[in-house]
């Protein structure tokens, strides 16, 4: 039994065998050869080693030439690395003996001598793992040539381990078979932790470099609520997980009850409760929930995993999907916010290096207005379907949501030539998830009709903490005071001007945080829609009275872990069946 740390980033119990993916995404089988047929196999090996070394040899020339023997010096490297003597013998030692295939030998072997490299002190020495998944890669390539396999044909159950996942590759991970996955890297507010959370399926991920230390097959369980993976568990664990996993189904169908009633607070107060969605299909997750409607809709996600933007027609089909199903409740859809970790299947852009500060989401779509005007034309033709708003994302600048509201103007106008019919009094709103957004909200609050704290994006950009990065994940924390000054500050200036102000980041889904945004003058919440009844639930057992007492003494600290100390015990207090302990 290994148990190993990560960040939990979708909740939840997942217990199977484990699917190891390659660092590309591709499975790597553990598959075993017919003892006669150990000759052909070593033969097939030999080969691909051949291969893999005239291909090497061909870029060393050719850096030669370009760039002199220092650098070709690289790919000599990997040239000795392929010929060493101990490693052919350790390959051979699995095929002959043990009877692997070549494929699981090579991922095996390779992975472990990685691992070695990793572990290491000395970052330069560290890096040399790098060669050595290079390595690996091309032999499997030759290996396995065309018949690679990606996980889209699945036939069974499993947990997928792997290096990491992107946005797009997570969103395509078959729901039927995949009860859950785990990653060596990624931080919580990723959009890989998102999208994991929108599939339902319990997610640990940035646990560091274990993959050398399984081969798949193996049981695991993931605990996507504390962050948790073991590896082949004794069974006297798997029994506390099975029965945990029982318990926590009981309490969700219990709270599941709660669909039909509207989340008001145990005085009185009116809550609203969104879902948050990334596909339309979740809608159906939305009013199962009973949600009061959609508080942001990921619309960036259509282009994921397409080798062509979507056309008007993809846009408006999906946008109308999404009316219909919710039923005349209101549904924010947010233009797209391409960038950053979230980017097409496109190659990336050739200098960017700091994505997260460069031409991402608003800035992206005023470079690129027919791609923008697109979206807003199918935008403004689905808001005849129901009580749809609109929002920008990212807004940093007057100037920015000026220009955005000023190419929505012209879009409509475009429309009215045409006779198209939209809603002309179409809300128009803006994510608040940058801190300038904050520093100017008194302005902002003039010119829309409506806000909706971004806390994912908020939290990264004030703290300057990368939200996908584990290694920084201590740092990385709403409850942070600088933080929550700032959502006080966007909440006081939408009162002010008695507009709506919705939270529609991470935070507002999480339960620890309910009290103290709802102390904070919160009243609408947009979360995963499975967070929905959880945060509807606290909201019954809770007066506003308390919870400004609560925000009272939160606001007066002055550290993020006294903060997050002090909201869990009250959590406990009032509602300790939700209180994960
Ligand atoms: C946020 O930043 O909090 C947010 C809701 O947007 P996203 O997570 O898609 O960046
Ligand atoms: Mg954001």
């Amino acid at each position: 039994m290994q148990k190993l740390q990560g960040i939990a980033v979708s909740p939840g119990i997942a217990i199977g065998e484990a699917l190891v993916m390659d660092s590309e995404g591709f499975r790597i089988p553990r598959r075993f050869v017919a003892r006669d047929a150990v000759d052909d196999e070593l033969a097939r090996l030999e080969k691909a080693i051949v291969a893999a070394s005239g291909e090497i040899a061909g870029h060393r020339d050719a850096i030669a030439l370009e760039l002199g023997e220092k650098y070709a010096a690289i790919f000599d490297a990997h040239l000795l690395m392929l010929q060493d003597s101990r490693l052919r013998s350790e390959l051979e030692e699995m095929i002959r003996h043990r009877h692997y295939s070549p494929e699981y030998s090579v991922s095996r072997t390779l992975r472990r001598y990685a691992s070695v490299f990793q572990r290491l002190e000395s970052a330069n020495l560290a890096e040399r793992a790098n060669d050595i998944y290079d390595i690996e890669k091309r032999l499997l390539r030759h290996l396995l040539g065309h018949r690679r396999e990606n996980i889209a044909h699945l036939t069974s159950p499993v947990l997928v381990l792997a290096y990491n996942l992107t946005p797009s590759e997570t969103a395509n991970l078959d729901r039927q078979f995949v009860l859950g996955f785990v990653t060596e890297i990624g931080g919580p507010g990723s959009h890989t932790a998102i999208v994991a959370e929108a599939l339902e399926i319990p997610a640990v991920v940035g646990t560091g470099p274990f993959l050398a230390d399984v081969s798949g097959g193996e049981q695991v369980i993931i605990d996507g609520n504390k962050g948790m993976v073991i590896l082949q568990p004794d069974e006297e664990t798997l029994a506390r997980y099975r029965q945990e996993a029982q318990e926590k189904h009981t309490v969700t169908v219990r709270l599941e009850s709660l669909r039909d009633r509207p989340a008001i607070t145990a005085d009185g107060v009116r809550v609203n409760l969104f879902g948050n969605i990334e596909f339309p299909y979740e809608v159906t997750h939305c009013v199962d929930r009973g949600a009061d409607g959609i508080g942001l809709y990921r619309t960036e996600f259509l282009y994921l995993g397409r080798e062509v933007d979507p056309t008007e027609e993809v846009h408006y089909e999906a946008y109308s999907q999404v009316m219909q199903a919710i039923n005349g409740k209101p549904v924010a859809i947010r233009t797209f916010d391409l960038g950053a970790d979230k980017v097409p299947n496109l190659p990336p852009p050739a200098d960017e290096p700091n994505p997260c500060l460069g031409l991402r989401s608003i800035r992206l779509a005023l470079r690129h207005l027919p791609m923008f005007r697109t979206q807003l034309r199918a935008i403004l033709r689905a808001s005849v379907l129901g009580d749809l708003r609109v929002m920008f994302p990212l807004i940093s600048t007057l100037l920015e949501l000026r220009q955005a509201k000023m190419v929505l103007a012209d879009v409509m106008e475009d429309l009215d030539e045409h006779g198209i019919a939209y809603n002309r009094t179409m809300p128009v709103g803006m994510m608040v998830e940058v801190p300038s957004a904050v520093v100017m909200i008194d302005r902002f609050v003039e010119e829309v009709d409506f806000l909706s704290i971004g806390t994912n994006d908020l939290t990264q950009y004030t703290l300057a903490v990368d939200r996908s990065n584990k290694d920084v994940v201590g740092l990385y924390n709403p409850a942070d005071p600088a933080v929550l000054r700032l959502i006080s500050t966007s909440i006081e200036a939408a009162d002010k001007r008695s507009i709506p102000i919705n939270m529609c980041g991470q935070m507002s889904g999480n339960p620890n945080y309910t009290m103290l945004l709802l102390g904070l003058g919160l009243r609408n919440f947009s979360a995963v829609p499975s967070a929905v009844p959880e945060i509807k639930n606290i909201c019954h057992h809770v007066t506003i009275a308390q919870c400004r007492e609560v925000a009272g003494r939160v606001m007066a600290m002055e550290n993020a872990r006294d903060i997050s100390n002090y909201l869990r015990e009250d959590l406990k207090r009032y509602v300790p069946e939700q209180s994960g302990e």
